[in-house]
C-alpha cells in the first residue's frame, strides 16, 4: 500500500523510471511529491463546440477520433501524427510532432478531450500539440484537460504530463497529511485545512477553491517566517550586551560642532538608537533612510557614545572605496575628540588616525602595519575599526567590541553575527547591532522580512537640498549636455559619468568605460581633468582617483557602476548615466543619490538610445519621483512582486514557494496569529507539531 512515506520509486513504474530525476528536484517520497507545488495554472474548464472554434485562440473540445495516422511532413520531413476529431457539430484536425507512439494509445472511435491552441493552416483550422485525455467508462475525472490544469516548475527531462500523472496517482494521500496549525488559528483566519489545501493546489475544483488553497499555503509560509523571527527576537533578548551610557554633554557638544543642523528625523532616529544601546540586551536595529538622507551622522552619535564609554565599535562598509571614504569622514568628524580610528581593508592596507595629523588628511599619511593594527584592536587602543568584510574574515580580535554597524545592507546574516560574537576576547556579551540601508522597504514588509529587527526611519532630506533635476536625454541631445557640464565645471562644480561595463568587446553597444574615457579626454573635454574609476584598478589607484575627485583636482569622474552606493562628494552636481535603460530603477536612484548632496542645484541625465515604451516609462517614473519609496512601488509594477526592489538579494524569496512579501493581508493575519500564540505559550510547549514544522522549514531552505 502506498503511504506518504513510500519512496518515490515505489509509487508507480513511471516514477521508478524517472526516480533519479525526481530526486534531483528534492522529491524522495510521496509526501515530497505532494509538496512539489505548481507555479501556475491553466484554465481549460470551458468546453467549446468545434463549430464555434476560432483561429489563434485557446480552447477545450470534447469529441471522438475519426481518423489517426503518422505522416512525414512535406517540408522538413518531420514526423507528424495527425488526427481528425468530430463532436457532431463539425470536425477539426489535431497535429503532434515527433510522438509516433500516440497511435498506439489513441484509436479511431476513442472519445477524448483536447485542450490547446488553434491555428489556421492552409488545409484549415487545427490544434497544434494539444493536451489530450481519453474519456472511458472508468475514468471520469481529468488531469491534463477540461479543468484547471497545474503547471509545475520542471527540469529538462521530466514532462508536465508525467508529473501530473504521478501526482494524480497519489493525490488521495493528501487526506492523510497531518494538520499542524491549531484549529483556533484555522477557524479565526477562515483557512482551508491542510489536506484540502494540498489537494486543491494540485487539482483545483474551481478558481476560488484554488485561491483559498493558495492562501492557506501562503499563510503557512508567512506564519512560520514570522514565528521564527519572533523566536529569534526572544532569544536575543536573553543575551547580554554592554549597556552604553548616554553621554549627554559630549553628544550635545558634538551635534553643535557639526557644520549643519540635524533634521528632525535624524534626531529621532539617533535618539531611538541611543536609548536602545543603553540597555543590557543587544540592540538589533535597521536604520532606513533614502540615499543622501544623512544616515552616517546618525551612526556617529552611537559611535561617539560607545567610544566615550570605552567600548569598541566595528563599522563595516560594502566596498573598499566606501570604507576609505568613511575613514576620512569619521577622522574629520571626530577630529577634536579622543577617538582612535583604524581602517582595515583586504589588501593589506591599514591606517590609523593619528593625533599628530590634522584632519581631513591624506589617507596615506596614516599608514600602519597590519600587524600593529591587530595589536591595537586587541589591546583596546582602537575605538573604531572601519573595514570591509575583512573586518570579520580576518583574524581580528577585539578587546570589548560592543557596537557593530553595517552600512548599505539590509541585515546581518546569522553566520556573520556569530563570527562577530566570537571576536571579543571574552565572549560573555553580544554587541549591539545597527544595519543601515537606503533600500526603501515599506514598514509592513520590513516587519515580515526582518521581523526580528527594530526599525528607525529617516523620512526627510536635509533642508538645504534642492530637488535634483532629472532628464531623459536622447542621443541627439548629448552635445548639449556636454556643454552644460562644462558650464557647471566653470562654476566650480563636478560631474560623474557612468558607463555600464568595462569590456570593449561588448557587442550590445554598451559604452565601455575605457573607450569612453579616451573619447571624452581626447575629443569632448580636452582641457578638463578627468578621472577614471573601475573595479579592475589597483586599490592604490582607486584611492588616488577618489581623493583627486574629492579634492576637486579632477572635475569629471568617468566610472563603472562601482560607485553606486554610498560615495559622498557634495561638490558634484551632475550625474550623467550612459545606457540608462540597462539599470534597474533602484540602481538609477542610487546613482542619482550621488548628487544633490549640497546646497547647489544638481542634475541627473539619463542617456539612452533605447526608445521602447518600457524604457520611456521607467525613465519617466524616475523623473516623476525622487523618493525611494514611491520608486519602489513603481519598480513593483514593472518587475512584479517577486523581485521587489532590492529585496530579492536578501534571499528571503528562496523560502517561499507560494507567498510574496507583498501579500499584505495574509502577512497581517499571520502576524496576529503568531503574536496570540506566543503570548499564550512562548515556548510552544503545547505545540510540538509547530516546533516540528519550524525545523522542517529550516532544513528545507538555504539559511544565511
Ligand atoms: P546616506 O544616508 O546616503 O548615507 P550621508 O550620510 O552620506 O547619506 O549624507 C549625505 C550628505 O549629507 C553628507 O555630505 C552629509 O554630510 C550631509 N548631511 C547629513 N545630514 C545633514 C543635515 N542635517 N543637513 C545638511 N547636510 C547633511
Ligand atoms: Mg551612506
Amino acid at each position: 500500500m502506498i503511504t506518504l512515506n513510500t519512496p518515490i520509486e515505489n509509487i508507480s513504474p513511471i516514477a521508478e523510471k524517472i526516480a533519479a530525476k525526481l530526486k534531483k528536484l528534492g522529491i524522495k517520497t510521496a509526501w515530497d511529491l505532494l509538496h512539489y507545488f505548481p507555479f501556475r495554472w491553466e484554465d481549460w474548464t470551458k468546453i467549446k463546440l468545434i463549430k464555434d472554434i476560432e483561429p489563434s485562440t485557446s480552447a477545450t473540445i470534447k469529441g471522438q477520433i475519426e481518423l489517426i495516422q503518422n505522416k512525414r511532413s512535406k517540408w522538413k520531413k518531420k514526423l507528424v501524427t495527425e488526427a481528425i476529431i468530430t463532436d457532431g457539430t463539425d470536425q477539426i484536425k489535431a497535429v503532434w510532432f515527433h510522438q509516433p507512439y500516440l497511435i498506439q494509445n489513441l484509436h479511431p472511435g476513442d472519445r477524448l478531450y483536447l485542450s490547446g491552441k488553434t491555428s489556421l493552416k492552409e488545409d484549415g483550422l487545427q490544434f497544434v500539440h494539444p493536451n489530450y485525455e481519453k474519456i472511458t467508462r472508468y475514468k471520469t475525472t481529468t488531469n491534463h484537460t477540461a479543468r484547471i490544469v497545474p503547471v509545475y516548475p520542471l527540469t529538462k527531462k521530466i514532462t508536465a504530463k508525467q508529473l501530473r500523472f504521478l501526482i494524480s496517482k497519489i493525490i488521495h494521500l493528501a487526506g492523510k497529511i497531518q494538520e499542524w496549525l491549531p484549529s483556533s488559528i484555522i477557524a479565526e483566519n477562515q483557512l482551508n485545512v491542510l489536506p484540502l489545501a494540498i489537494k486543491q493546489i494540485h487539482f483545483p475544483d474551481s478558481q476560488s477553491a484554488l485561491n483559498q488553497a493558495k492562501d492557506r499555503i501562503k499563510f503557512d509560509e508567512l506564519f512560520i517566517l514570522q514565528l521564527r523571527a519572533s523566536l529569534a527576537k526572544i532569544e536575543l533578548k536573553k543575551a547580554n550586551a554592554n549597556p552604553i551610557k548616554f553621554q549627554e554633554k559630549q553628544t550635545k557638544k558634538f551635534v553643535q560642532s557639526l557644520p549643519f543642523k540635524l533634521t528632525d528625523s535624524q534626531k529621532i532616529a539617533g535618539w531611538e538608537i541611543i536609548k536602545d544601546i543603553d540597555k543590557n540586551i543587544p540592540m538589533n536595529r535597521l536604520l532606513e533612510g533614502d540615499v543622501g538622507s544623512g544616515k552616517t551622522v546618525v551612526a556617529c552619535l552611537a559611535i561617539l557614545n560607545t567610544a566615550l564609554n570605552n567600548y569598541q565599535v566595528a563599522y563595516m562598509a560594502p566596498t573598499e572605496i566606501l570604507a576609505k571614504q568613511h575613514f576620512t569622514t569619521f577622522c574629520g568628524l571626530f577630529k577634536n575628540l579622543p577617538i582612535r580610528i583604524a581602517l582595515l581593508t583586504s589588501n593589506n592596507q591599514c591606517y590609523v588616525k593619528n593625533t599628530k595629523i590634522s584632519y581631513p588628511a591624506k589617507i596615506s599619511d596614516c599608514k600602519q602595519k597590519r600587524k600593529n593594527i591587530y595589536q591595537l584592536i586587541s589591546s583596546g587602543e582602537i575605538d573604531l575599526a572601519i573595514g570591509t568584510h575583512a573586518l570579520i574574515q580576518d583574524r581580528v580580535i577585539f578587546n570589548n567590541l560592543s557596537l557593530v554597524i553595517i552600512d548599505e545592507q539590509h541585515r546581518f546574516g546569522v553566520s556573520q553575527r556569530k563570527a562577530l560574537k566570537q571576536k571579543n576576547k571574552e565572549s560573555s556579551t553580544v554587541p549591539h547591532f545597527l544595519s543601515m540601508t537606503a533600500t526603501p522597504i515599506p514598514r509592513s514588509l520590513a516587519m515580515t522580512a526582518y521581523g526580528d529587527l527594530d526599525l528607525s526611519i529617516i523620512n526627510e532630506m536635509p533642508k538645504d537640498r534642492k530637488r535634483t533635476i532629472t532628464e531623459f536625454v536622447p542621443p541627439e541631445k548629448r552635445p548639449e549636455k556636454y556643454k552644460f557640464i562644462l558650464e557647471e565645471i566653470k562654476k566650480g562644480r563636478q560631474s560623474f559619468i557612468i558607463c555600464p561595463l568595462i569590456d570593449p568587446s561588448d557587442k550590445l553597444g554598451v559604452k565601455a568605460v575605457k573607450d569612453e574615457y579616451k573619447r571624452l579626454t581626447e575629443k569632448i573635454f580636452p582641457y578638463t581633468n578627468i578621472g577614471l574609476m573601475h573595479g579592475q584598478l589597483k586599490p592604490k589607484d582607486k584611492e588616488k582617483v577618489m581623493t583627486d575627485f574629492l579634492a576637486n583636482k579632477t572635475s569629471i569622474l568617468v566610472s563603472t557602476p562601482v560607485i553606486e552606493v554610498g560615495i559622498d562628494v557634495p561638490n558634484a552636481t551632475i550625474m550623467l548615466i550612459e545606457s540608462a535603460e540597462r539599470f534597474g530603477l533602484a540602481g538609477l536612484h542610487q546613482f542619482r543619490g550621488r548628487v544633490g548632496r549640497s546646497k547647489y542645484q544638481s542634475y541627473c541625465f539619463l542617456l539612452t538610445e533605447s526608445d521602447t515604451k518600457e524604457t520611456i516609462e521607467r525613465m519617466h517614473s524616475l523623473i516623476q519621483f525622487d523618493n525611494g519609496f514611491e520608486l519602489a512601488e513603481k519598480d513593483l509594477e514593472f518587475r512584479g512582486p517577486g523581485e521587489i526592489y532590492g529585496i530579492r538579494q536578501s534571499g528571503y524569496h528562496d523560502q517561499f514557494k507560494m507567498a510574496k512579501l507583498t501579500d499584505y493581508a495574509i502577512i497581517k493575519k499571520s502576524k496576529k496569529s503568531v503574536n496570540t500564540l506566543l503570548g499564550e505559550d512562548p515556548k510552544l510547549l503545547k505545540y510540538p507539531l509547530i516546533l516540528k514544522k519550524i525545523k522542517e522549514f529550516e532544513t528545507s531552505i538555504h539559511l544565511e
